[in-house]
């Protein structure tokens, strides 16, 4: 059984049922939490309007040339 880290609601899932980076909301404090890891299961709130954890730097390597 799965709580929500938030206000410790049980989440309807299975921790064989989810997988890193699948995001779930819990139906109780409506927050979306990212699966971190699944063993063992670490969530970890989605900050707002940001679903996907991408660590890209965008280097802008056009239009700047002298
Ligand atoms: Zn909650």
């Amino acid at each position: 059984m799965v709580l929500c880290p938030e206000c410790d609601t049980k989440l309807d899932l299975e921790e064989d049922d989810v997988d890193e980076g699948e995001v779930i909301s819990c139906p109780e404090c409506g927050i979306d939490f990212e699966v971190v890891t699944t063993n063992p299961l670490e969530l970890k709130a989605v900050e707002e309007g940001y679903i996907e954890e991408e660590e890209e730097e965008e280097e802008s390597e056009d239009g700047d040339y002298s």
